[in-house]
């Protein structure tokens, strides 16, 4: 199954949760800061192995993934 996802920068709050929940590493750190000062992760699809597995989101404790599944 493909899948991707879309993180609500805003929301995201740099836990690295949903880095270390993602088993095909589709999720990276960046450099940008948000408005509160943090530094939201970045899907990375240049691979293109999101399964939409629903891992990240289920981690992320400011709910800022949203997956879907192709
Ligand atoms: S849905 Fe699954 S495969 Fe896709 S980014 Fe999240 S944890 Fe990784
Ligand atoms: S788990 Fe959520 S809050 Fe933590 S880095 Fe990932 S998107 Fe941001």
């Amino acid at each position: 199954m493909k899948g991707y996802i879309k993180i609500n920068k805003e929301n995201c709050k740099e836990c690295h949760l949903c880095i270390y929940a993602c088993k095909k590493e589709q999720i990276i750190p960046s450099k940008e800061f948000n408005s509160k000062g943090y530094r939201p992760v970045c899907f990375d699809d240049k691979k293109g192995e999101c399964t939409g597995c629903a891992l990240c989101a289920i981690m992320c404790p400011e709910i800022a993934i949203e997956v879907y599944r192709e």
